[in-house]
C-alpha cells in the first residue's frame, strides 16, 4: 500500500523505532524492498538518489515515482517514496512535480544562515502541496575521507533547535559520527549528542550513512530519536554480488536470452538480506 512518508515516520516515532529507507536504483532493487517488507510485515521507504536519474540514467523521475506506487499497490504493508539528497529549490520542485511526496533539501554544505534560507524556501513551497521535507545540519560527509571522525562537522544541538524552528522542516538528518560510504574503521555514534539534539528538537531525526554502523549502536540511536535510517552502500554491494553470482553461474550458457532470468535471480538473493535487516532493526 502506498503511504505518505510522513505517516510512516510518525508511526516509527510513536513506536520508538526507525523505518529503513533503502536506496534503490532500479526496478529490481525497488521490487526486492517492497516484497521483503511485505514478507516481514514492516513498513519501508523506497528512496531515489537523484544522480541515478541525472548521471547514471538507470531510471527517470516520473518513471520512478510511478514504479514505486505501482509496486506499493501490490502489497498490504505501507511503502513510502522519498527522494534523497537534492541541493536546489529548482531541482526539488521538478522532483515534486514528478510525483514525489517526500524530498530532502540538503543545504548542509552551506553556512547555517544560508542553509536555513534555502531549506525554508523549499519547505514553504513543498508544504503547499503536502510534501514532506527532510533537512540536514551539521554535515554528513564521506566515510572514505574519515569525515565521521571530524567533530567540527557534527550537528550542534542549539543550531538544530534554531534550524527546525526557522525552517519548519518535517525531519532532520544529523551528523553524529556517521558518514556516507564504506567506513575505514568501525564508527562510534555520539549518542550523548544525539540525546541533546533530540531534547532540543521535536521532529523525527534521520541517520544517513547506515552501512557499517554496528547493530547495537543503531538500536540505541533508534531509541533516542532516530526514526528514519538510510541504507545505500551495503544494499548496492549486495546487488553487485548477486549480479556477479548470476554471471558466474551462467558463464558457460550459450543462450543470450538467459539474461531474462536475472531479475528473479537477483531478487531471490536480495530479499533474505532485506528481510533480515528489517526484522533485526525495525520494531513497529
Ligand atoms: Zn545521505
Amino acid at each position: 500500500m502506498y503511504e505518505k512518508v510522513g505517516n510512516i515516520v510518525k508511526t516509527a516515532q510513536q513506536s520508538n523505532t526507525a523505518v529503513i529507507a533503502f536506496i534503490c536504483m532500479d526496478h529490481i532493487m525497488a521490487r526486492s524492498v517492497v516484497y521483503a517488507a511485505e514478507a516481514v510485515n514492516t513498513p519501508a521507504i523506497v528512496m531515489l538518489y537523484p544522480e541515478h536519474v541525472t548521471v547514471q540514467h538507470t531510471t527517470g523521475f516520473e518513471t520512478y515515482a510511478a514504479m514505486v506506487k505501482e509496486l506499493a499497490g501490490q502489497v498490504k504493508v505501507p511503502i513510502g517514496l522519498h527522494c534523497d539528497h537534492d541541493y536546489s529549490y529548482e531541482s526539488i520542485m521538478r522532483t515534486i512535480r514528478a510525483g514525489f511526496g517526500s524530498v530532502m533539501m540538503d543545504g548542509s554544505m552551506n553556512d547555517l544562515d544560508t542553509n536555513i534560507a534555502l531549506t525554508k524556501k523549499v519547505v514553504l513551497a513543498a508544504h503547499e502541496s503536502g510534501v514532506f521535507v527532510e533537512g540536514e545540519i551539521g554535515h554528513v560527509g564521506a566515510a572514505a575521507d574519515s569525515d565521521n571522525d571530524k567533530t567540527d562537522l557534527y550537528t550542534k544541538p542549539d543550531a538544530a533547535e534554531r534550524f527546525c524552528r526557522e525552517t519548519g522542516v518535517d525531519s532532520l538528518a544529523v551528523s553524529i559520527g556517521n558518514a556516507h560510504g564504506e567506513y575505514k574503521e568501525t564508527p562510534h555514534l555520539d549518542i550523548k549528542r544525539l540525546e541533546e539534539i533530540h531534547a532540543a528538537t521535536d521532529v523525527p531525526l534521520v541517520l544517513h550513512g547506515g552501512s557499517g554502523i554496528p547493530d547495537d549502536q543503531l538500536q540505541v540511536a533508534f531509541s533516542k530519536g532516530i526514526n528514519k535510517f538510510n541504507l545505500g552502500t551495503e544494499f548496492l554491494g549486495r546487488y553487485y554480488q548477486a549480479v556477479a553470482a548470476f554471471a558466474a553461474e551462467n558463464a558457460e550458457n550459450p543462450d543470450p536470452v538467459k539474461v531474462i532470468d536475472l531479475p528473479g535471480y537477483v531478487q531471490s538473493r536480495l530479499q533474505p538480506y532485506l528481510e533480515e535487516r528489517m526484522k533485526t532493526l525495525c520494531h513497529f
